[in-house]
């Protein structure tokens, strides 16, 4: 479990992002009505909860699946954005995967399902969201992932990152890598690994309503600090 630390600091950049929400939301409401969107704000958010189906992903210490929490992390980011009044689009909204039967080649069926829908959603940014594991350590805090060379996927999760770090008061970087759901969409997108399931006591917290809400709060926070940077 973290300690959420430099309280000020977290609640002046939280003052800031709601002056920054409402000042959006003033702004693009005459857009929006005139667009006749069914959302407040024409800001399209891609949520996509990594894996589904036979892909589980990675497995907890206490047997629980990557793929379960990562739809409920995707499900409990998406009533945030949606209760903000963004429009918001998600890749799988069930157990199942999106490769259709689980014959060869399935994961690439999958991964390509998940590109059509991005793109057809044509979003302003895409968040992927999964769990960490790194051995038998105890390595732990949530981590944002970008396409190496991509450079508005690389601001978006540094921002995010920002706001991470300022709840674990670690110094973690957000670092580039070949991601396909990344690489092959359009829009700024970032990979967000919540926490680390290796770890016994994040595994845990990880599966709390508690900290799935404040997870994904800070993942909030982040691309708002994002949108008032651009
Ligand atoms: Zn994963």
């Amino acid at each position: 479990m973290f300690v959420v630390c430099k309280s000020k600091w977290i609640f002046v950049v939280l003052a800031v992002l709601l002056v920054v929400q409402t000042a959006l939301t003033a702004a693009l409401l005459g857009h929006s009505l005139s667009a006749q969107r069914t959302t407040l704000i024409d800001f399209t958010v891609v949520i996509d909860a990594g894996h589904g189906g036979i892909d589980g992903g990675v497995v907890g210490v206490d047997g629980v699946k990557e793929s379960t929490l990562n739809l409920q992390y995707a499900k409990c980011l998406g009533e945030i954005f949606s209760t903000a009044g963004f429009n918001v689009v998600y890749t799988r909204k069930t157990e199942g995967g999106l490769y259709g039967l689980p014959t060869q080649g399935f994961k690439m069926r999958d991964m390509q399902e998940r590109k059509r829908i991005i793109e057809q959603a044509q979003p302003n940014i895409m968040l992927s969201l999964h769990m960490n594991k790194f051995g038998m350590g105890y390595r732990s805090g949530p981590q944002v992932f970008f396409q190496q060379g991509k450079q508005d996927g690389r601001v978006l999760a540094e921002s995010i990152q920002r706001v991470f770090n300022d709840m674990t008061g670690k110094q973690r970087q957000a670092l580039g890598g070949d991601y396909y759901v990344c690489r092959e969409t359009s829009c700024p997108a970032v990979i967000v690994e919540c926490g680390f399931l290796s770890n016994p006591d994040e595994c845990a917290a990880l599966q709390t309503e508690q900290y799935r809400t404040q997870i994904c709060r800070l993942i909030y926070n982040g691309v708002m600090l994002y949108l008032y940077e651009q």
